[in-house]
């Protein structure tokens, strides 16, 4: 069976300067993939391509089985990849509920439902999204793609400089998204925590895509030689 996502050679430019060198990845459905690598290696570029933020100069995306590699990022969401971008993103001035309805499409994610899974925006409701803490930040960001009913949820970074116990909701969360089998690509520095939640790895190294395997599979050797522990 082919992936849900399937990226294949994957070149990027920032102008003169490549990014990329011909990544390829897949997500099968129902998984998690999680994409690792040092600082600049190529992460957030390859997310931010297979969202459909940046032009692909080679190689190919496809999402459930179309080729979306020329695709404007607002009908990339519109077929079902919805990011959690790094930095929780939110309309500063919007509250929580008009941030969450803003992003809404139809589907299982409902406002209700978002207010049951992370109870504090219910709390936070009528707050303006510039006075929440970054924990309720990425809880809102998380919320806000979960409102577009995504098929593949994509995230770069979420728990990053959030303290530990908010850390530990943030993954309680993602772990409850994978039970119920929704598709995930995400990035993470702290593989404690990143590896627990994946079925599959994918190292970047310089734009290059060098490691892939299950979380187990990774040894002392490969966490010295590409992830610099
Ligand atoms: P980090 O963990 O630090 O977020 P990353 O693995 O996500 O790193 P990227 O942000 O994808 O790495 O960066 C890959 C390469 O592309 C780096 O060499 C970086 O300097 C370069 N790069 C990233 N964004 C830009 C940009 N807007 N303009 C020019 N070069 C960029």
């Amino acid at each position: 069976m082919s992936a849900m996502l399937e990226v294949e050679g994957l070149e990027v430019f920032y102008g003169a300067s490549q990014a990329l060198f011909g990544v390829s990845l897949q997500v099968r459905e129902g998984s998690a993939v999680a994409l690792m690598g040092r600082n600049g290696m190529g992460k957030t570029t390859t997310i931010h391509a297979v969202c459909r933020m940046l032009p692909v100069r080679a190689g190919s995306i496809r999402f459930e089985g179309s080729d979306i590699t020329a695709l404007p990022s607002y009908r990339a969401a519109r077929r079902g990849i919805g990011l959690v971008p790094e930095g929780r993103r939110c309309f500063p001035n919007l509250t929580v509920t008009e941030n969450l309805t803003a992003a809404a499409r139809p589907g299982d994610w409902s406002l209700a439902r978002v207010r049951e899974f992370f109870p504090r925006l219910a709390e936070r409701s009528g707050q303006l999204a510039s006075t929440l803490s970054g924990g309720e930040q990425q809880m809102l960001a998380i919320g806000r793609a979960l409102m577009t009913n995504p098929r593949l949820l994509v995230l770069d970074e979420a728990t990053e400089g959030l303290a530990p116990v908010i850390r530990r909701e943030i993954w309680t969360a993602i772990r409850a998204l994978r039970a119920e089998g929704l598709s995930i690509l995400l990035v993470d520095k702290t593989l404690s925590e990143i590896l627990p939640v994946a079925d599959d790895c994918v190292i970047l190294e310089r734009g290059r895509d060098v490691w892939r395997g299950a979380p187990g599979e990774i040894t002392e050797q490969i966490k010295h030689d590409y992830l610099g522990l």
